[in-house]
């Protein structure tokens, strides 16, 4: 009988998670007749894990060595350098795979709408992120960090380790796996002010605590908070504030921490960081790129509505970074709730404009739900899928072929007849990244570490430094270069 092909579209952490989902399952079953091939738009698997964890979080970094193991397990292959709608087509896909599970992630960041936001000199964070874990898509020469005073809009996590990467003192960078060009930047860096703004309240802000908390633990630089943006009732009416806090553990540990801040005179650091509630921008002014930010103070309303209150303040800022989400792309010819950013989908299964499931199609990860949770979310997200995959296309153990009932749903007959997707692609002169090119790129940023007397590893940034170490089996460019 001819294995279950299964094709995982993102090699990130829910790809991942989808592929190791994959096995064990079809483990549990007894049944190893699965093969997945991972598809991924770069040379390099992992994902945010690589691109959009912070360098100073060594720690959820290394969920790389655990995925990795699912990368090298026989009955998974990795295909780097193909990007889904100009390499390789959705029908193409159907064609060559019993089952497509697109993991593509949210890699689009969300607009502020203000005026001036097109301005030079405000960027989204996210891209600030890609710059500082060496994404090959943003030029290594996108930050420079001139900028004394810089504005931080947004109170999830993504804020707080944009805000924490800029604070850090240099020293701490050579330790860390950031490209060369990115050290560079933040050990010339100018910045002496971080304003982290908030259009809501410290009880509605996403912080989870330890990462608030991280904040403070930065030497050389000051944490300073007004008490009065504390004060639950003063900006909420409805009272939903202080029961939030009463009913939730996160919310009242982060309180705990910010009120600790509150309270601690300033001691005058090299830098500072300054937490601001209640304050939402309205205009980016400058006049070739951004010299101020100007933002008005909020206050819910009684039906629990975020209204401007009126008074504005302006901020003399020179770069600002929006950190408001992220959200997914449309696939091309894979159905997308626009208003929701997602791909419609019941427990994983993609449905078509009737509302009903799309045969072997699939979603996990944020492409699923949004971007929400922390990347652990993302395994019990791709168990669920997985599941209602493996039930609609069952695999068997090889040796209870005779239990199964003459009319169970077998993957033999067409599978055997499916085109293989890598010699469609050869066909048309397109050859993967192999798993082997991405180790030649792996064993270059360990060999440039200990050339350079640094971390365990130092990033390659930039498509060409890339495809020089993945060698005669990478790309010669980028696929955004090719689309
Ligand atoms: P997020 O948690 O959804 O936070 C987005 C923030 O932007 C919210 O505070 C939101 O405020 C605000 N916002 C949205 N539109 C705005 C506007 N027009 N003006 C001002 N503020 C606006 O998103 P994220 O920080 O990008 O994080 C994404 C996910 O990754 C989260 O699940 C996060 O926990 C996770 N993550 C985890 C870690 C970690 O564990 N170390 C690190 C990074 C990211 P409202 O609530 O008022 O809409």
């Amino acid at each position: 009988m001819s294995p279950l092909r299964i094709a995982v579209v993102g090699a990130g952490p829910a790809g991942l998670y989808t592929a190791e989902a994959v096995l064990k399952q079809t483990a549990a079953d007894g049944a190893d007749e699965v093969e997945v091939d991972v598809l991924e738009r770069l040379p390099t698997p992992y994902g945010l894990v690589r691109y959009g964890v912070a360098p100073d979080h060594p720690s959820i970094r290394s969920i790389a060595d655990y995925l990795r193991r699912v990368l090298e397990h026989p009955r998974v292959r990795f295909l780097g350098g193909l990007c889904f709608g100009v390499d390789v087509s959705r029908e193409t896909l159907l064609e060559c795979y019993d089952a497509v599970v697109y993991a593509t992630g949210a890699t689009r960041d969300r607009r502020l709408r203000v005026p001036g936001e097109e301005l030079p000199g405000s960027a989204a964070a996210a891209e600030f992120v890609r710059w500082y874990c060496g994404h090959p898509d943003v030029a290594p020469a996108s930050f420079d960090l001139d900028a004394v005073s810089v504005a931080v809009i947004g109170a999830g996590n993504v804020a707080l380790d944009v805000a924490r990467i800029l604070a850090r003192p240099a020293a701490d960078f050579p330790a860390t796996d950031v490209p060369e060009p990115v050290l560079a930047a933040l050990t010339a860096s100018r910045v002496e002010s971080i304003h982290l703004i908030s259009r809501r309240g410290p009880a509605q802000a996403k912080f989870t605590p330890r990462e608030l908390r991280a904040l403070g633990e930065l030497p050389g630089c000051d944490v300073l908070v007004d008490p009065g943006d504390l004060d639950l009732d003063a900006f909420d009416p409805t009272g939903a504030s202080s029961e939030a806090a009463r009913a939730d553990r996160r919310i009242r540990d982060n309180l705990a921490v910010l009120t600790d801040w509150a309270h601690r005179p300033p001691q005058g650091r090299g830098r500072r960081v300054s937490l601001g509630f209640w304050r939402r921008p309205v205009e980016l002014t400058g006049p070739d790129r951004v010299t101020a930010l100007r933002v008005e103070r909020t206050a819910l309303d009684p039906r629990g509505r975020l209204v401007g209150t009126g008074g504005c303040a302006t901020l003399p800022v020179q770069l600002v970074l929006r950190s408001v989400g992220y959200r997914s792309v449309p696939l091309p010819g894979v159905p997308f709730d626009e208003r929701r950013s997602v791909v419609p989908n019941a427990e994983g299964r993609v449905l078509g404009p009737d509302g009903t499931p799309l045969p072997g199609e699939y979603v996990a990860g944020w492409l699923k739900r949004g971007p929400t949770g922390v990347i652990g979310t993302n395994k019990s997200d791709a168990a669920q899928t997985v599941r209602a995959l493996l039930a609609d296309h069952p695999v068997t153990a090889p040796t209870s072929t005779a239990d199964q009932p003459a009319t169970a749903p077998s993957a033999a007959d067409p599978t055997a007849r499916r085109p293989r997707l890598t010699e469609l692609l050869a066909a048309r002169g397109v050859r993967p990244v192999s798993y082997d090119a991405w180790l030649g790129i792996d064993r270059r940023e360990r060999e440039l570490a200990t050339e350079l007397g640094r971390a365990a590893r130092v990033k390659l940034s930039g498509w060409a430094e890339l495809n020089r170490a993945a060698g005669p089996q990478g790309r010669t460019t980028g696929p955004q270069e090719r689309a």
